[in-house]
């Protein structure tokens, strides 16, 4: 008789997402004539940037003739897509990654949650708290955690960083040492980001453990302050100790697209082994690209007028962020996050639980978000609003927020 992986069992609950789909349509069932404005899941609204859809265009003609037709993708990506990050997103910034470097992908959800393949299952893992729900399930699944506590809501092989108001929502250094160590800045869900010498702290911190920070920068192009990084690389001797996600999901509008890219500098080794030769192992033997039309389109994010366009779009829900922010500290919200992100982070009024919050916003206003607490057990009593929504949407729900 076949057995099944049992880490698999050790999950708990339902994801944080259908949980509130199922609440939200017994609200709707119970109140079919109110209507109900969604701040609450993070994908994004506005169409594809006209390049990038003339971009598209233009590969899917390409596809039609025998001359011009792509069939499997190289392993690691299009040297054309993995020459246009290395130049745009990294030595345009003083940062020393080159195009070999980077493996393009369907996007960051999965590499998040494939990376910790390559990594022997006795590493221990550190992560914030709150935190992306991904890079914890995965490991649970690869049985990395040990075992799940529900009243305390945590693993007792994970490494918890809590990021509070206490610590700027910033986690400070671990006090076990981690093997792995996640970071995501800007971050989802607090929107509270890093300056660059902190994160130089976890860089040399890493690099002296013996670590590998796996950073996630799916959000790097909502920063608008000048001490905020970019990416990792910024940070000298990252190249030997750190692993870039990327996404274009949240910068381009990709998220029904599917496009991503790992990076791996060749100074990351464990002994003699590079983890990039056993990520690019990875990719040759189960993973066959991300579709040439998508790789093309990815390439008009980097054009001039690519640029130019995503700069609005992301203007667009940057000025959602400035209307939520505003707008619930006139209230008297305690809120952060919005600045450099486009999620808005607030202290739930009355010390009322993340849950309660979310049933008092959905009866009282109709607007749907997200409970800090399904982000982990420092998130509890947080509460989470997205600047993805339409301008006239975002402006109706704090309208309604207010009103209460
Ligand atoms: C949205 C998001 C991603 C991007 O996921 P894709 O699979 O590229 O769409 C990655 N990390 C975090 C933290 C996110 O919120």
């Amino acid at each position: 008789m076949f057995k099944i992986n049992e880490h698999y069992l050790k999950l708990p609950g339902s994801y944080l997402f259908s949980t509130i789909g199922k609440k939200v349509a017994a609200y709707t069932a119970a109140n079919p004539d109110r209507s109900i404005i969604r701040l609450g899941i993070g994908d994004v609204t506005q169409p594809l940037a006209p390049a990038i859809i003339e971009s598209l265009h233009s590969a899917v003609d390409e596809m039609a003739h025998r001359e011009t037709f792509h069939g499997y993708a190289p392993d690691l990506g299009y040297e054309f897509l993995r020459s246009a990050m290395a130049k745009h997103d990294y030595q345009a910034r003083g940062c020393d990654i080159s195009a070999d470097e980077v493996f393009i992908s369907d996007g960051a959800k999965c590499d998040s949650g494939n990376i910790q393949e390559i990594f022997s299952t006795e590493n221990r893992i550190a992560v914030c708290d709150p935190v992306y729900p991904v890079y914890v399930d995965t490991n649970v699944m690869a049985g990395r955690t040990g075992t799940y506590d529900p009243d305390r809501g945590i693993w007792s092989n994970v490494i918890y960083m809590p990021c509070t108001a206490e610590t700027d929502f910033a986690p400070e250094l671990p006090k076990e040492r981690p093997d792995l160590i996640y970071l995501c800045f800007p971050n989802n869900p607090t929107g509270s980001t890093i300056t660059k010498p902190r994160l130089q702290e976890w860089v040399d911190y890493a690099n002296r453990e013996g670590a590998v920070i796996i950073y996630d920068a799916a959000y790097e192009a909502y920063i608008s302050e000048e001490d905020v990084p970019h990416t990792i690389y910024e940070c000298e001797g990252a190249r030997a100790c750190a692993i870039e996600l990327r996404s274009f999901s949240k910068n381009a509008g990709f998220t029904g697209v599917r496009l991503g890219a790992v990076i791996i500098p060749k100074e990351l080794k464990c002994g003699d082994v590079t983890l990039h030769s056993l990520w690019a192992r990875r990719h040759g033997t189960k993973y066959n690209g991300a579709p040439y039309i998508v790789q093309r389109a990815g390439e008009a994010v980097y054009s001039e007028a690519g640029k130019a366009q995503l700069a609005e779009q992301i203007a667009y829900y940057m000025n959602n962020a400035r209307v939520i922010l505003e707008g619930l500290n006139n209230a008297g919200y305690s809120v952060s996050g919005g600045i450099n992100a486009p999620y808005i982070w607030l202290k739930t009024p009355k010390n009322m639980t993340s849950w309660e919050f979310f049933d008092y916003l959905l009866e009282k206003a109709g607007v749907v978000g997200t409970p800090g607490s399904g982000f982990g057990p420092s998130g509890e009593g947080y509460f989470r609003l997205t600047a993805f929504g339409s301008y006239e949407n975002t402006v109706a729900a704090i309208e309604r927020i207010r009103k209460i």
